[in-house]
């Protein structure tokens, strides 16, 4: 991704794409998978909740979480007392994955009925961010990517508040995005079934926002609420 910033273009991401590993080359439909910085981070961008897989004593479990990411770093973050993040900052081997369903796609046989998605999938190990000012900006990064603007509209967080918080950095090292677009694919003698068939496309809508009743005071709609999109 570059951005102009007067007359020259400063690159602002280092460009080179991912290089599949033997755990990320996707093996079922080859050619849906993408490894090109951009298609990876603009799916990391749409989104704000992954699923962070990792094991424990042997159990493998999978929760959900938010994230937010700045250049080659995804951040997750939530209470000291969280068995995850407690697991995680111990460098346990874990997964991110973040996945956006753009439609049901719907074939004329029941066999070849899809999905069309954009989803993302991150192997590493986190580092536990200890540092005050590198923490306070990845919790920054995590409030912004959720919702820009937010950040500076609210009270920052405390020592005590920041204490309370653990925030894990995970590079995108190893990484792969798979990607199905179009309509279905059925076999040649189905298409002239009598059945209707298509893509029934879906998106996440953005509803009237609901002031807290337990407000001291009124406030106008931030601008960045009233302009919310991803
Ligand atoms: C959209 C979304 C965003 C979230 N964002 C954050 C975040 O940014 N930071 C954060 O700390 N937490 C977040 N959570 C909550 C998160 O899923 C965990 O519940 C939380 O981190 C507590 O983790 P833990 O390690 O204490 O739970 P654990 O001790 O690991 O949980 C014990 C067991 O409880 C069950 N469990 C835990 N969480 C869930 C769940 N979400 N749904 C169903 N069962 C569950 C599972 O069976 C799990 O094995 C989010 C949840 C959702 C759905």
């Amino acid at each position: 991704m570059a951005l102009a910033q007067g007359p020259r273009r400063i690159k602002l991401e280092c460009m080179s794409d991912f290089t599949p590993t033997e755990r990320t080359q996707v093996k079922r439909l080859p050619k849906r998978g993408k490894y090109e910085r951009e298609t990876v981070l603009a799916i990391l961008d749409a989104g704000f909740v992954c699923h962070v897989g990792f094991s424990v004593d042997g159990q493998p479990y999978v929760i959900p979480t938010n994230y937010g990411r700045s250049g080659d770093t995804v951040y997750l973050h939530g209470s000291a007392a969280s068995r995850m993040l407690r697991t995680l900052s111990e460098g346990v081997p874990m997964s991110v994955t973040v996945t956006h369903v753009d439609g049901l796609v719907l074939a004329r046989s029941a066999f070849h009925h899809s999905v069309n998605y954009r989803s993302v999938v991150i192997l590493g190990t986190a580092r536990l961010v200890t540092e005050p000012a590198e923490k306070m900006e990845a919790l920054r990064v995590f409030t912004e990517h959720v919702m820009k603007g937010r950040w500076d509209d609210v009270r920052q967080p405390t020592e005590q508040e920041l204490k309370a918080t653990t925030v894990l950095a995970l590079p995108l090292k190893e990484v792969s995005a798979k990607v199905r677009t179009g309509g279905p694919i059925d076999d040649e003698e189905d298409y002239a079934l009598p059945v209707w068939a298509g893509v029934l496309p879906l998106e996440t809508s953005v509803k009237e926002p609901v002031p807290d009743p337990q407000r001291k005071c009124d406030q106008p709609i931030p601008p960045y609420l009233m302009n919310y999109s991803r």
